[in-house]
Parts: C-alpha cells; sequence; structure tokens
C-alpha cells in the first residue's frame, strides 16, 4: 500500500487475516444490521464486514484513505469523510452495531462520545492494552478510575482477547485488546450529570471523597463514604452517591 502513515491520527492498519476474522466474529454482524465502523483505515475490517452486512457506516477523517475507500466500490457501505468526535449520529436507527480499532490518540474521547449515545446494541473496540485494563478495573485496583466507573455504569463490559503489537504496520510499542460493550438499560443515572460527579470524585485520586466533594459533604449527603478515596468506591456505590445528590 502506498498510503504515507499518520502518526497524528494513530494510523496502525491490521495487518492479519486471522485477528481480523476473528475481531468480526465477536460483532456477529447480520445481514439486516446497521454497522457504524470507527476509522475504517484502508479497510481492513471494512472489506469483511462488507461481505456480511447490508449497512454499513464509516467515518474516517484521512482525505486518503476516504479516497481509497472509495476506489473500492463498496454498494453497502456509506463512506463519511469527517473527524468522529464532530459527527451526527442521530442519523442511524436504534440498535445499531460499531465497531472500530481506534486511534489511540482520541480512545478515550470517542469512548465517553459513545457512552452518552447510549442507542447502540453491541459495540466491539480495540484499544491499546493499558486502556483497555482501566476500563475493567475493580475498585480498589491502581488502574481503577473514571473510564473504569462509566464503562461499568452503563454496560457490561469485557475483554474478548489480546492482540499483538507484531499484526499491525506501522508496528505500535503496545499489545493491544479487544473489548465487547453491551448498553445497560435499567435505571440509569443521567449521563451528563454522573459523568460530572465522577470527573469530580476522581479530580485529586489521594483524597478523601469530602475533599473531593465538598458541597456535597457540608450537606451531609456523603457522609457514608467521606472517608473513601475515590478508588475504593465501587461503580455501584458511585449511583447510590449520585442518588443521595440528585434524587435525595
Ligand atoms: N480500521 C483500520 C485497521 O484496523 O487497519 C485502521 C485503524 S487505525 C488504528 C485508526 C484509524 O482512525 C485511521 O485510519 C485514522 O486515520 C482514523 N482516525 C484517526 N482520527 C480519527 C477521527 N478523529 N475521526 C475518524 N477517524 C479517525
Amino acid at each position: 500500500m502506498s498510503h504515507p502513515f499518520r502518526k497524528k491520527w494513530g494510523q496502525n492498519f491490521l495487518r492479519d487475516p486471522n485477528t481480523i476474522t476473528k475481531i468480526i466474529n465477536c460483532l456477529q454482524p447480520c445481514a439486516s444490521d446497521t454497522i457504524l465502523e470507527i476509522g475504517p483505515g484502508d479497510g481492513a475490517l471494512t472489506s469483511e464486514l462488507n461481505k456480511q452486512s447490508d449497512h454499513i457506516h464509516v467515518v474516517e477523517i484521512d482525505p486518503l484513505l476516504v479516497a481509497q475507500l472509495e476506489k473500492y466500490n463498496y454498494s453497502n457501505v456509506v463512506i463519511h469523510r469527517a473527524d468522529f468526535l464532530d459527527w451526527d449520529l442521530s442519523h442511524l436507527p436504534k440498535g445499531f452495531k460499531i465497531i472500530g480499532n481506534l486511534p489511540y490518540y482520541i480512545s478515550s474521547p470517542i469512548l465517553f462520545k459513545l457512552l452518552a449515545w447510549h442507542n447502540w446494541e453491541r459495540m466491539l473496540l480495540m484499544f491499546q492494552k493499558e486502556l483497555a485494563q482501566r476500563i475493567v478495573s475493580k475498585h480498589g485496583n491502581k488502574s481503577y478510575g473514571r473510564i473504569s466507573v462509566m464503562c461499568q455504569v452503563y454496560c457490561d463490559v469485557n475483554i474478548e482477547f489480546m492482540v499483538s503489537k507484531n499484526v499491525f504496520r506501522p508496528k505500535p510499542e503496545v499489545d493491544s485488546a479487544v473489548l465487547t460493550f453491551f448498553p445497560k438499560n435499567n435505571d440509569l443515572p443521567d449521563f451528563s450529570a454522573f459523568s460530572k460527579l465522577v470527573k469530580q470524585a476522581f479530580s485529586q485520586r489521594r483524597k478523601k471523597l469530602k475533599n473531593n466533594l465538598p458541597e456535597a459533604y457540608k450537606l451531609g449527603k456523603i457522609e457514608k463514604w467521606a472517608d473513601s478515596r475515590p478508588e475504593e468506591i465501587s461503580p455501584h456505590e458511585f449511583i447510590q452517591i449520585y442518588k443521595v445528590i440528585f434524587v435525595g
């Protein structure tokens, strides 16, 4: 391939057919599904997905890659040249599926955007291994943080398998992991308010909750957790904290 790799856009392309098949199988695409692919690159996943699903949307920022994808003349793939962070998801039908070997430099903002949307049925995303471990980390661990709470409150999330850095070109510095996300539906906190609360709770990791949430503490709402550090509080307890603060 003659494409000049753009490091600034996190371009590491999959080059191993077995890994590609394994990833696609995890998504379990059906012909009738609408599928969104984030960052299709030169089509490593798209060219396989295209055989299994009739309605595919891909969002790619690099105009050179968009031009290359257009040459394939896929009949069932709509190619959008856009920055995914600015792209409007509202025209996709409820229950769509998502796939992406995400550009590492904006993996977290992309994930937060998708969590906030929450209108999809299943999501299969590849992250650098360290971020994947933070996403699934349990409270009490060093790697547990804001992103763990947000993902585990709004989704059931699992690491499916690890992917060696050797199957990408150019080769990244670290291995990756493939994660599946299924949205939870019951009695979820308002995303925007909950997100702000968790961000504030983790604003100083080493401080106790009474220091990070001083207003709620002064109002006597978080007595139970006042002397805990944010990393000691489970996702379920964060929902309880949200409820005592916002619901009463
Ligand atoms: N899916 C391909 C594969 O697995 O071989 C490429 C994956 S590569 C890790 C990430 C892709 O995301 C690149 O094609 C890059 O140009 C694209 N990308 C980077 N930033 C983006 C953004 N903000 N919006 C949409 N695509 C982006």
